[in-house]
């Protein structure tokens, strides 16, 4: 198999931006992350200047990163994050770029001005973890797969699959394990 490039996006699946913001707007946000409003964009970006700089590292960000970085002959590991596009946040692209010099300082991270940029990254097969919908279904139009990010565990059983699938060329059955 030719190489290809396990991307990760940032926020929603490797950075807790939900939880800052929860934090900031005392409201639940959707798991999208889109049901913020220009006026609480500007809530947010009044209450901090380093947004990006701040947010948690996810609950098993780190052991996705991991597992995915475990076959640096058939994959590269990559972060492709996109900056808010309805609001113009300070400081964004520096500190989503401090952001993974602090917390995964291997992974390289790719920056696009909208998330709908992020399809113009893919190569065949590369593969994208993303927790936004519409992200996932333009990367698979491209040619490449996707998983959508919900849980944790759930995306990694799925990037097991599809490494497991990719490596030895034939389909994974749950059933070669016992
Ligand atoms: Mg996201």
């Amino acid at each position: 198999m030719n190489k290809s490039t396990i991307f990760f996006d940032l926020d929603g699946v490797c950075a807790n931006f939900n939880k800052k913001a929860k934090e900031i707007l005392n409201k639940e946000i959707d798991h999208e992350g889109r049901n913020i409003s220009v006026e609480e964009w500007k809530i947010i970006n009044d209450s901090t200047n380093h947004l990006y700089l701040n947010l948690e590292v996810m609950e098993g960000a780190e052991d996705l990163i991991e597992f995915a970085s475990l076959f640096p002959d058939n994959f590269d590991v990559k972060f492709l994050s996109s900056l808010p596009s309805k609001f113009d946040v300070k400081n964004a692209k520096d500190d989503k770029k401090k952001w993974v010099s602090i917390n995964f300082p291997d992974i390289p991270l790719i920056v696009v001005p909208k998330s709908s940029a992020k399809s113009l990254w893919c190569k065949p097969e590369d593969i994208l973890i993303d927790d936004k919908s519409d992200v996932c279904l333009d990367w698979i139009r491209q040619g490449g797969f996707a998983i959508r990010y919900v849980t944790y565990e759930e995306t990694k059983y799925q990037l097991f699959q599809l490494i497991y699938e990719r490596l030895l060329g034939k389909e994974f059955k749950y059933s070669n394990f016992y």
